[in-house]
């Protein structure tokens, strides 16, 4: 099963309590893209300007990932600042460049359309739902989004929703997108656009996985020390999406363990900064945090 991905690749800039890393590789394409590829192939579609050295992405051509979907364009790439204080969970973003993004058309390489399981990460709505139209039956989808777009671009937000199978979304963005302060009911109210499940990120307080008929919560890894917590709802994604791709089914069972893996992968994320810790992960190490997650949450009889 193949994983196709649309989303930012950016240089970022990025401040928390303690440090910065400048002019880093970002973006929402290339965190879920290091995740997803510890698990199963995956085709990326994104841009760059001629600013970034293909230096830079090379360790994801390492892991198998397609890149014949990397448009390379005359101009700056994509760039994004932000700052993270004390409380972790909220980012305050200082810039957002579109640059090359601007005048990005995503054309899907032939090999891509039938790619099995699909990924828009956060980008403008409108691009996640050209890239849509041009697959062919896919098994899963799945959107991310922020809010900017869903400031900027309500409807189209929400037209990208009710095509999708699945949503992942910030605990913030879900309430601001269904106008309720109440996590449930916006999750409800995503459902009843059409979406079987909708992911919602706590940042350090887990996911909640929502459809229908289940509630299931995962809690983050506990851990003494978040570096950077940028990047870690996309390679939450990538691990949940990768751990489907290469299971037997995609029953309730199924879902409930792909958010355990998708929170392992994302706990790596934070360790360090950008995608650093996501360069040297194995998957042996994913399983290992996995196994602790099971104790962490297990209770014995009631
Ligand atoms: P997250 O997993 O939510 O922490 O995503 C972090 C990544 O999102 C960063 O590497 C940024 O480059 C990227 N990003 C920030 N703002 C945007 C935006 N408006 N559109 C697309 N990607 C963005």
């Amino acid at each position: 099963m193949t994983i196709l991905v649309v989303g930012s690749a950016a240089f970022d800039d990025i401040e928390t309590p303690f440090g910065r890393a400048e002019h880093v590789l970002g973006g929402s394409s290339i965190y879920f893209s290091a995740a997803a590829s510890l698990f199963a192939p995956v085709n990326l579609v994104s841009v760059v300007g001629t600013d970034m050295p293909p230096d830079a992405y090379g360790f994801l051509a390492q892991r198998g990932v397609d890149m014949r979907g990397l448009q390379v364009e005359p101009g700056a790439t994509f760039h994004w600042s932000g700052r993270y204080d004390y409380d972790l969970n909220q980012t305050i973003t200082l810039a957002t460049d579109l640059n090359v993004y601007a005048g990005f058309n995503p054309v899907l390489p032939a090999e891509y359309a039938e790619s099995d399981f699909v990924f828009l990460a956060n980008i403008q709505p409108e691009l996640q739902l050209a890239v849509l139209e041009q697959t062919v039956a896919p098994r899963l989808t799945m959107m991310d989004s922020m809010n900017l777009w869903i400031q900027t671009d309500r409807d189209a937000v929400e037209r990208v929703m009710r095509r999708v199978d699945m949503v992942s979304i910030n605990e913030s963005e879900a309430r601001m997108f269904a106008g309720s302060s109440s996590v449930i009911t916006a999750a409800r109210r995503i459902l009843a656009l059409g979406p079987k499940a909708v992911l919602v990120k706590k940042g350090e307080y887990g996911v909640v996985l929502f459809t229908a008929d289940d509630y299931f919560a995962v809690p983050a890894y506990p851990l003494e020390e978040v570096f950077d917590p940028t990047g870690a709802g996309d390679s939450f994604a990538g691990g949940f999406m990768g751990y489907l791709a290469q299971a037997e089914s995609l029953d309730a069972g199924t879902l409930r363990r792909a958010a355990v893996y998708g929170s392992a992968v994302a706990s790596f994320t934070v360790q360090a900064f950008g995608v650093e810790r996501l360069k040297s992960l194995t998957r042996a190490e994913v399983e290992e945090r996995c196994r602790e997650f099971r104790r962490l949450t297990e209770v014995g009889e009631i």
